[in-house]
């Protein structure tokens, strides 16, 4: 197949980008790298299969050849990201998401739009299910993020019911693994580079809220297969074992054997105070269950940092 994935260089999209090169698929990369990392897709450069267009996809977008699906991962997705940059979150997944959904049509190629839990706000309903509506601050610092991705929902059901577009809808629950920025501001890559730098990990509020974390292999799969099963709804694809911040924090001191200390910082406007999926849906559909335990998929991503801070330690004496 040749697929089109917006936001391939990002932390998820690159990821995916390794699995469908690695099932001989022609992937077409598109990103404008605001947060993307070209390093993140650098080793298919020479690869026939490979391409790589440096685009904004709010944009109008121009692809010459066919495609059989229009994958759209681009957005900024970190809470520090969309604060910064809450024109450009609502324009991709806004005109971004009608682009890649006009694109799709005309090349009656499937589409996959990722969304997010963040649809859910700050949920009062505990495990969240897909048919819960969520309770959204649209005005709201996260309301750039968590609207337009409403939005980005709503669109591609009103393409599929006026359209008869062929597409899937994932909700993500929060993932990490190697390829998170270090810089990205979200929980798992800050406590891992505050703990092996010795700083102190910055726990927001009393560190009493929670989430769920799934490691980003067992996300990959879950979008996998989602591919090849026709359900056309919202899927949250997410890790039913919900942690609070605080045991996330030990946990990552302990992992790293650091000698940090954990400080109280204080809890940023509308942060959602239990987060955790009802994952139901997936294993009816797809019959998916994240796999990896959180303490190993930490290990992993543990020596992906210590890795990454070696070589910006080498290159800056160098
Ligand atoms: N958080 C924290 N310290 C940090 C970064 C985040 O305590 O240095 C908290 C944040 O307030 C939230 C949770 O960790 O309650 C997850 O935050 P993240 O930014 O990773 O993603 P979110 O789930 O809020 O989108």
């Amino acid at each position: 197949m040749r697929i089109l994935v917006t936001g391939g260089a990002g932390f998820i999209g690159s990821h995916l980008t390794d699995r469908l090169m690695s099932e001989g698929h022609n992937v077409v990369v598109m990103d404008n790298l605001i947060t993307g990392n070209y390093q993140n897709i650098a080793r298919h450069k020479d690869n026939p299969r490979f391409e790589f267009i440096h685009h904004n996809v709010s944009n109008h977008i121009h692809i010459v050849g066919d495609l059989d699906w229009v994958i759209h991962f681009a957005s900024p997705a970190s809470p520090v990201d969309y604060l910064e940059l809450p024109i450009e979150t609502l324009k991709v997944n806004s005109l971004g998401t009608h682009n890649t959904l006009g694109l799709a049509l005309s090349k009656k190629a499937k589409f996959f739009l990722a969304s997010t839990s963040e649809v859910y706000g700050d949920p009062e309903v505990h495990p969240q299910p897909e048919t819960y509506w969520g309770n959204v601050n649209p005005i709201g610092p996260r309301g750039v993020y968590d609207e337009s991705k409403r939005f980005a929902e709503a669109i591609t059901m009103a393409y599929h019911h006026k359209h008869k577009l062929d597409n899937r809808i994932i909700r993500i629950f929060n993932c990490y693994g190697p390829r998170l920025r270090l810089a990205d501001g979200r929980v798992v890559s800050n406590f891992i580079g505050q703990a092996l730098n010795n700083k102190p990990l910055t726990i927001y509020g009393d560190g009493s809220q929670t989430r769920s974390f799934q490691f980003v292999s067992d996300l990959v799969e879950g979008i996998r297969r989602l591919m090849d099963c026709e359900y056309h709804e919202p899927v949250n694809l997410g890790n039913p074992q919900e942690k609070t911040v605080l045991e996330l924090a030990t946990l990552i001191k302990e992992l790293t054997n650091s000698s940090s200390e954990i400080v109280l910082k204080p809890l940023p406007t509308d942060d959602p105070k239990r987060r955790l999926p009802d994952t139901t849906l997936a294993k009816r559909l797809i019959g998916w269950d994240p796999k990896k335990d959180l303490v190993d998929g930490l290990k992993e991503t543990i020596e992906w940092y210590r890795a990454e801070l070696s070589t910006s330690t080498a290159q800056a004496v160098g």
